[in-house]
């Protein structure tokens, strides 16, 4: 209907169920309960854009004539309550004002109907009600009346409390209205009017939007409110209130659950006054608690409350908590909202709900933030267990761990050969520190950003890592940490790593276990279903590949090549390479390492089982595999077989002023041809055997890192296709193989259509490219981002969602000017933004063919592929 005050919302009696964007998302949930025909009383509902303050008379008239009530009628009398909606379910500092209209006049009514008792009562409460919420008077000041009252009376609580006192106290709380300046209002409309200013006017007090604010809610959010017919729960039995909750809140399950109080109105029996009863028989048997059971006592309410749970489910297609009322031997339902659920919980809940056929799938895909699958992936801190926070850095990867703290990669490796668990703690990790890190539980670095050495190589490996904790204050010398205030951590000491949220907790913590089961597995299938994004896995051994297969990777998108040098056995013959005075003596060295590498080609391609493997060839400035510390030369030496002197001449030559802007990628290759002979040579005999041994061919793409000249492809490529010739002529048969490049420089952006002119394909390094875009390095970013992100400098980490404005222009640009030269070229992006979401979206618009990330973000990836997908559908 048009009035005055513009489009009034109606719920009930056959009105349509309102929009959300106009009445906020308690009065459309409500509408929509009404119209599946749920017992929910009348209401108006003034929009978001109502100008006048009060109610305008003809929606109040038209109110009266659908409950077949009067307001200050002395027959039928209607009372109503007003409440909040807004949009995204955020909330105000006032609750539901309730049984307004129950003036002087009204009483005699209602006492024929209910009883003098449960008037008495419902009376004390409005006025009590309406001196806190509507005048702003303390609360104390009545619970002091209430308090003296109950003590008068000898009664532990008001249930007991007679007519006599009842009114006695509610006229005392007229008196302490007046002593505050006031006058209780008694005149319905009037109550009405004022009680609606006062919710609007609360609705915006700063108090209130600070803590929309903290809820993610939008703190500026509109407020849209309901003024609904008063279903009283005092009066003859059975009367009263209740909350019911359709889902179990850590786990999703469909188990009913609630409380229950007789003679009692909105959430009282949340509020501990007096015990309230269980809903359910089947409640009491899962918990095990004792007590009154409203199943038992009033089965049809119960039956009826069952109904109502798997009705609104189904028709409303989510979980809620329902507030319920029992009058007149009947259920009521006057609020719905969502029910708070774990991010475990929501999963089950959206995939129950869209195989109930109450949502759509790409409904249940679409209601699900990637991000919070890593609850589902790896264990997490109990979210009961009480935090002693020692530390914060960046949440580098995802999980939780505790162990014993140790400050070095060997004593992490000794507690794993002795199967005890460990905490790495380092100032920051480089790639020697590797194997420490496969052999602890979980890293914390003092320094470090998202795409720093340890952030990439731990989420590599799964486990869980805290960078840049810079409130922590590391001691190598004294194997310390020090917290504040003056806390101090040493080795042996129990710590836990929180890499979901990085903070660094003392003491062991509970962990809850990861499922991928179920639910979690149902969801995947439907975004695999969903998406037109391929999702491959960073990974560099066969360990990695078997967790990317088993997480339904389409192949590897980067195989670091330099990781394989770090482990057991390896390293000093690569010293051995790298210490090399003449190209006979490097190569003597790379023989050595020719076989360990194919070994480990091998390993990637059979784990593989014929998917596709991007492997990039070696990548680092050579000074990364030197030692770094002084007295680590002395052995390097030893074991080489060379002079300490000459271990340390040639560290001090390999010494770069800006090591990530000189002699690495593609360069290396360029400079010491041998270095990528072997690599390849590796490459394409590990793909023989491998194929072979599966059965399925095996395809390799060889990545050339680095580039930003063409030139430097094309003198690579020919070296490529010579040891290509090479092994045909030895083997008598060859792979087919592909060679592409990493886009990662600007200047290969810029010149991307010549680079497709001889790349078979293309993957876009954004690591390095945010850190050359920005001119920021990527291990120093630590340093000052968290202050960044914190003044809202950066929106976020451009390291961790890639900053589409700037860098996502250089990747589009490379994109089109690639596909304009050839429109069949494969282009991929493995940059640490390959799993987050908005990044991933940005990929679905520029229509990338994958992303590749770590095998364990591998589903997260999934999703958000999916999501990319379903959203690009929207736009059409
Ligand atoms: C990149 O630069 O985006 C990349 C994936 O390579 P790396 O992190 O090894 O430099
Ligand atoms: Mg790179």
């Amino acid at each position: 209907m048009r009035d005055a005050a513009g489009d009034v919302g109606w719920i009930g009696a056959g009105h349509a169920p309102l929009d959300p964007a106009r009445f906020g998302d308690k009065a459309a949930a409500l509408s929509q309960a009404s119209g599946i025909g749920l017992p929910v009383p009348p209401a108006l509902v003034l929009p978001f854009d109502a100008t006048e303050d009060g109610v305008p008379l003809a929606a109040l008239t038209e109110l009266e004539r659908l409950s077949g009530q009067r307001l200050d009628d002395t027959e039928k009398p209607l009372l109503v309550s007003v409440r909040a909606s807004a949009p995204g379910g955020g909330s105000g500092l006032t609750p539901a004002i309730l049984n307004l209209g129950l003036t002087e006049a009204v009483v005699p009514a209602l006492c024929r109907r209910l009883g003098p008792r449960a008037v008495a009562d419902l009376r004390r409460r409005l006025i009590q009600s309406f001196g806190t919420a509507v005048l702003g008077i303390e609360d104390e000041d009545f619970e002091y009346a209430l308090h003296d009252a109950l003590k008068l009376a000898g009664a532990e609580d008001e249930s007991a409390l007679t007519e006599a006192e009842l009114s006695a106290l509610a006229s005392q709380c007229i008196a302490l209205i007046a002593d505050a300046g006031w006058v209780f209002p008694e005149d319905a409309a009037e109550q009405l009017a004022q009680a609606t200013a006062a919710l609007r006017q609360s609705w915006s007090a700063p108090r209130a939007k600070a803590r929309r604010s903290a809820k993610g809610h939008d703190p500026d959010a509109p407020l849209a409110v309901i003024v609904q017919q008063m279903v009283l729960g005092l009066g003859p039995e059975p009367s009263g209130a209740g909350l019911l909750q359709t889902r179990e809140e850590t786990t999703g399950a469909p188990h009913l659950s609630g409380r229950y109080l007789a003679q009692a109105q909105g959430e009282e029996a949340l509020m501990g006054l007096r015990t309230p009863s269980l809903l359910f028989r089947a409640e009491r048997e899962r918990t095990g608690m004792g007590g009154a059971v409203l199943e038992e006592a009033v089965p049809a309410l119960a039956a009826a409350l069952a109904d109502a749970a798997a009705r609104i489910e189904r028709g409303l297609g989510d979980a809620f908590t329902v507030e319920f009322t029992v009058a007149d031997c009947a259920l009521h339902i006057l609020d719905l909202r969502p029910a708070r659920r774990s991010a475990r919980a929501a999963l089950r809940i959206a995939v129950d709900l869209a195989e109930a056929g109450a949502i759509a799938r790409e409904e249940a895909l679409t209601r699900i933030d990637p991000r919070l699958l890593e609850e589902h992936l790896h264990p997490s801190i109990d979210p009961d267990a009480a935090r002693d926070r020692i530390g914060q850095g960046l949440p580098a990867s995802p999980g939780a761990a505790s162990g014993p703290l140790v400050f070095t990669p060997e004593a992490a490796e000794q507690a794993a050969a002795q199967g005890r668990p460990a905490i790495l703690a380092l100032i920051e990790t480089s790639p020697e520190d590797i194997r420490g890190m496969h052999a602890a539980l979980g890293v914390v670095t003092v320094r470090g950003g998202m795409t720093s050495h340890a952030a990439v190589v731990a989420r590599g490996l799964g486990r869980p890592c805290v960078v840049g904790a810079k409130d922590l204050a590391l001691d190598r010398e004294q194997q310390s940490l020090l917290a504040r205030p003056g806390r101090v951590f040493r080795a042996g000491d129990m710590v836990t790593v929180d890499g979901g949220t990085g903070q660094v907790l003392a003491g062991r913590m509970p962990t809850v276990q990861p499922d991928i089961t179920g639910a979690f597995a149902k969801l995947m299938d439907w975004a695999d279903e969903a998406r037109r994004l391929g999702v491959r896995a960073n990974a560099d051994t066969g360990e990695d590949a078997l967790v990317a297969r088993g997480f339904a990777a389409a192949g590897i998108g980067l195989c670091r090549t330099e990781h394989m040098f770090f482990k057991h056995g390896r390293i000093t013959p690569m010293r051995r390479m790298i210490l090399a005075e003449t190209e006979v003596a490097r190569r003597a060295a790379l023989a050595e390492l020719m076989p360990m590498q194919k070994h480990d080609f091998a390993e990637l391609f059979e784990a593989m089982a014929g998917l596709p493997v991007v492997i990039r060839l070696l990548d680092p400035p050579l000074h990364e595999f030197l030692p770094h510390r002084d007295e680590e030369a002395g052995p390097v030496a030893e074991a080489l077989g060379v002079s300490v002197d000459a271990v340390r001449a040639r560290s001090e030559e390999l010494a770069e002023f800006n090591p990530m802007l000189g002699k690495r990628g593609c360069r290396i290759g360029i400079a010491y041809p041998e270095i990528y002979e072997m690599q390849t040579r590796a490459v394409f005999e590990a793909a023989l055997e491998a194929g072979d041994r599966t059965g399925q061919p095996v395809r390799p793409e060889i990545m050339i890192p680095l580039v930003s000249a063409v030139r430097e492809l094309s003198v690579l490529r020919e070296r490529i296709e010579a040891v290509a010739e090479a092994v045909r002529a030895e083997f008598g048969r060859m792979v087919d193989y592909t060679i592409g490049v990493m886009i990662e420089t600007p200047r290969a952006c810029l010149r991307a259509a010549d680079i497709a002119v001889e790349a078979e394909f293309l993957s876009l390094g954004t690591n390095d490219l945010t850190q050359m875009v920005y001119g920021l390095s990527r291990d120093d970013a630590g340093r000052f981002m968290p202050d960044y992100v914190a003044q809202d400098v950066f929106a976020h980490d451009p390291f961790h969602s890639l900053d589409v404005d700037g860098v996502g222009e250089m990747v589009r640009m490379a994109t089109e000017r690639a596909r304009q030269t050839t429109g069949a070229i494969s282009i991929g992006l493995c940059g640490e933004h390959g799993a987050d979401p908005a990044s991933v979206d940005f990929c679905e618009r520029i229509r990338l063919d994958y992303v590749s990330c770590s095998p364990f973000r591998v589903p997260i990836a999934r999703l958000a592929a999916a999501q990319a997908a379903i959203r690009a559908k929207a736009r059409g």
